[in-house]
């Protein structure tokens, strides 16, 4: 089954919003084994919408559409495609009715503005996609030839939910046949170059990928390795992809710290409650972002302590207790300095493992000897500390977002004995 995207809006021509409608739909509807033939962004004018429309109907004859169903003005999507059907535009007493139940759910008084009640305005003959997450209905529109055009609001929440619950239904009760899917496996390293990561596992004798596509993903957190199966059955597709996933993790060695989702900071927590350990954390250039990383996983007070963002070199000296010699003789991003700012934050918090972070993030501050992108990382547990100095390349946030990376990858390789 072949469906085209039409996505509707100025702004996304103008750049100011980026469709992530569409790789979001392509994305659930190849799970079902349904093919995005086509994805096109169209302006907010009724000829625009209309010509995207149409052209998308006779390749295809089946067309979901995202955006312009609000109450505003600009919004053309519902009339331009009515008559497209040769379809006029009726009022629909039952999503009037539902428009007054929400308005006063809503603790809303008075009487209900004119542009809300537009949205109540359906193209003769067509089908509701109840929203059950804002106002603006959905359409379902189709010819005596069975083509057939969706149109689900712009806002992402609204449109997902939609999708889901109304849309997603209708169009699997449209398939015939038995169906195969798209489906993929993602298994997560860091720490390891790209180059790197394929030369391992290149040297995997008769490493049998069964005909699943192998991407390397990279990016500030490591590179992902995606594995994608095509054209098989549900079941099929996954106990595949388990399997090859399994033989493909150990080539990527101490380097995997998990799949699908998951978060390296999760992974770090669950290897400090495993260990019986409780970590604090010294950040200078990173600013706490190291903090907000493991702060952000739901349930780590059992195993974060807190930690000491030490900036200024004053604060490293008060409250890490780095000694001013050593800051004197090697500066402020120094391996010293680090491991020094990792034993002062587990003392200071009464910690069995203290994590720290120093460098140069930019744009400025960088000399020939330590150049922007110079960071230095210090794990210390129960006293035995490792540390290492790396350059980060990226803009200032990629480096603090790479080294908090970078610091949690370490304190992962201590505790499982690969550093
Ligand atoms: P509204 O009730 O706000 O008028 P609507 O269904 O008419 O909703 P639009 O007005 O086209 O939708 O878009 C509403 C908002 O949804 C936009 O401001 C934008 O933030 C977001 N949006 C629209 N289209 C997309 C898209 N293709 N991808 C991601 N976000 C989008």
């Amino acid at each position: 089954m072949h469906i085209e995207l039409v996505t509707i809006g100025d702004e996304l021509l103008l750049g100011f919003t980026i469709d992530t409608n569409g790789a979001w739909l392509a994305r659930e509807l190849a799970q079902h084994g349904i093919t995005i033939a086509r994805r096109t962004s169209v302006g907010d004018g009724a000829g625009e919408i209309a010509d995207g429309v149409r052209g998308a109907l006779e390749r295809t004859g089946a067309v979901i559409t995202t955006g312009g169903l609000g109450p505003t003005s600009d919004d053309l999507t519902k009339p331009a495609i009515a008559q497209l059907f040769g379809r006029a535009m009726r009022e629909d007493p039952d999503v009037v009715e539902s428009l007054h139940q929400r308005w006063k759910s809503l603790g809303r008084t008075g009487e209900i503005p004119r542009s809300n009640l537009q949205q109540a305005q359906i193209p003769e003959g067509a089908g509701i996609l109840a929203n059950n997450h804002g106002t603006a209905p959905g359409i379902w529109l189709e010819d005596d030839r069975g083509r057939w055009v969706a149109m689900l609001p712009g806002v992402p929440r609204e449109m997902r939910g939609m999708f889901t619950e109304a849309l997603l239904p209708r169009i699997l009760a449209r398939r015939v046949g038995e169906p195969t899917v798209v489906r993929s496996h993602t298994i997560r390293t860091t720490g390891i170059a790209e180059s790197a990561l394929s030369d391992r596992i290149r040297n995997v004798a008769g490493l049998d990928l069964e005909g699943l596509a192998l991407a390397y993903l990279p990016g500030w957190e490591g590179v992902d390795l995606r594995l994608t199966s095509r054209g098989t059955s549900d079941e099929d597709a996954v106990t595949r992809l388990a399997r090859v996933a399994d033989r493909l993790r150990p080539a990527a060695g101490a380097y995997a710290y998990g799949d699908g989702n998951t978060d390296l900071a999760a992974a770090v927590l669950a290897a400090l409650r495993g260990a019986g350990k409780r970590i604090a954390v010294a950040e200078s250039c990173t600013g706490g972002m190291l903090g907000a990383r493991l702060t952000a996983i739901p349930g780590s007070s059992d195993v974060l302590l807190g930690g000491i963002i030490a900036y200024h070199n004053d604060v490293k000296v008060a409250a890490l207790g780095v000694r001013p010699e050593t800051l004197a003789a090697h500066g402020a991003v120094s391996e010293e300095t680090a491991r020094e700012m990792a034993a002062g934050a587990r003392r200071a918090l009464g910690a069995e493992v203290g994590v720290s972070i120093t460098g140069i993030a930019g744009p400025d501050g960088g000399t020939p000897e330590k150049p922007v992108g110079t960071v230095c990382i210090a794990a210390d547990v129960d006293g035995v500390v490792k540390s290492f100095r790396a350059i980060m390349i990226g803009d200032r946030q990629e480096v603090r977002q790479r080294s908090a990376q970078s610091a949690l990858s370490l304190v992962r390789r201590v505790l499982n004995g690969t550093a």
